[in-house]
């Protein structure tokens, strides 16, 4: 019987090598595609974007972006959501979905930014994570967009489905596919891949019926008739 021959470092790191030679390739068409893809929150300050990234959990940016217009004017500060009445902040993100976890985070976020950070937001990913309702996905975007800081890739769903279909990675967890991107991704992309990403998700690589056909980077794709 035949055995099936063991990878060695040498296969492995060649083909590291093409999947990011196929990922470089990638990203110009996507950016050239996308030109102002960027993160669809709106903010003005990163204490403001942690708190929109936390409320985009599980919802979409455009209602998160309803409810931070008005949220905003009420709560200015990490010291105003730190002090706020759980009740009156619930009803204020309601339509965000998951809105009691939701405030617990961004209350409990608050307490330690006001006392461990004087009201600051922290520019390392081990501090961020330390906040409640904080996860790597959250510390990256606040990195990356509100700080210029390369850490990490942000995953989210679209991210996960498009990365995988690509073959640019292969697993559903997001730390893996994190992990993954970022063998084959330059380092200088890392915050402009995730927005790009995103954006060929909403609108080509759907989840439902991926637009293959008219895909600008379907001769790069493995899937390319995923659509048919
Ligand atoms: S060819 Fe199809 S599956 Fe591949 S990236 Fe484009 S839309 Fe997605």
């Amino acid at each position: 019987m035949t055995r099936p021959r063991a990878k060695t470092p040498r296969s492995t790191s060649i083909a590291t090598l093409r999947t990011a030679a196929r990922a470089n390739k990638i990203l110009a068409i996507l950016e050239s595609t996308y030109p102002h893809a960027r993160v669809t929150l709106d903010y003005k300050n990163p204490f403001q974007l942690l708190i929109a990234t936390i409320l985009a959990a599980q919802c979409t940016d455009e209602r998160v972006n309803q409810v931070t217009k008005h949220l905003f004017k009420k709560y200015r500060t990490p010291q105003d959501f730190a002090n706020a009445d759980p009740s009156e902040l619930e009803e204020a993100i309601r339509p965000t979905g998951f809105y009691r976890n939701k405030t617990r985070s961004i209350i409990g976020c608050s307490k330690q930014l006001v006392e461990k950070y004087g009201g600051q937001v922290p520019r390392t990913m081990e501090e961020l994570i330390q906040l409640p309702g904080v996860w790597r996905k959250t510390a990256n975007i606040v990195l990356g967009n509100a700080f210029g800081l390369s850490e990490g890739i942000a995953v989210d769903t679209h991210v996960t489905r498009v990365a995988n279909r690509l073959g640019l990675a292969q697993s559903d967890k997001q730390d893996e596919i994190e992990q993954q991107l970022c063998r084959v991704i330059p380092r200088e992309k890392w915050t402009l891949i995730t927005h790009l990403l995103i954006f060929h998700g909403r609108t080509t690589c759907k989840a439902q019926r991926p637009a293959c056909p008219r895909c600008q980077i379907r001769h790069l794709c493995p899937w390319p008739h995923k659509s048919s």
